[in-house]
């Protein structure tokens, strides 16, 4: 069983935001911002390439109410998913990001190159 697939089952704990049937919310252990919380489907999947489209439909309605419940809608948020690797997916059990609470920088997320050149 993956790390997610424990926490969902609370064989590990995880400080939750808001469940639900099918998702579960939760803070990031290792937050990269004030408000890091990890949004996941209760049924494992690997990453958004095998997301159906059916379960991201409510998966954004699941967000939206995450985003509500921690007070960051009217302030702004990020909602970021890592996929494979370079995507720099450490857990393999599809997860989105949702980082707030603060002004986010956004910059070069790679040393390489951004245009191509090496
Ligand atoms: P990834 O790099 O796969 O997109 O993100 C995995 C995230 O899971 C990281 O931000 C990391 O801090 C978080 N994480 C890893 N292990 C645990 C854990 O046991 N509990 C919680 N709440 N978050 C975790
Ligand atoms: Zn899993």
């Amino acid at each position: 069983m993956c790390l997610f697939c424990k926490i969902v089952s609370k064989e590990i704990s995880a400080n939750i935001i808001l469940e639900d049937d099918d998702f579960l919310a939760f803070h990031d252990i290792n937050p990269k911002a004030p408000v890091h919380i990890l949004a996941i489907p209760k049924n494992h999947v690997d990453s958004f390439n095998e997301a159906s489209s059916q379960m991201m439909a409510s998966m954004t309605t699941f967000i939206q109410k995450v985003a509500i419940e921690v007070n960051i809608k009217d302030s702004g948020y990020r909602v970021i998913t890592n996929i494979g690797s370079d995507g720099g997916q450490e857990v393999k059990h599809l997860h989105f990001h949702i980082l707030g609470g603060a002004k986010l920088r956004w910059g070069h997320l790679s040393d390489a190159d951004p245009k191509g050149n090496i």
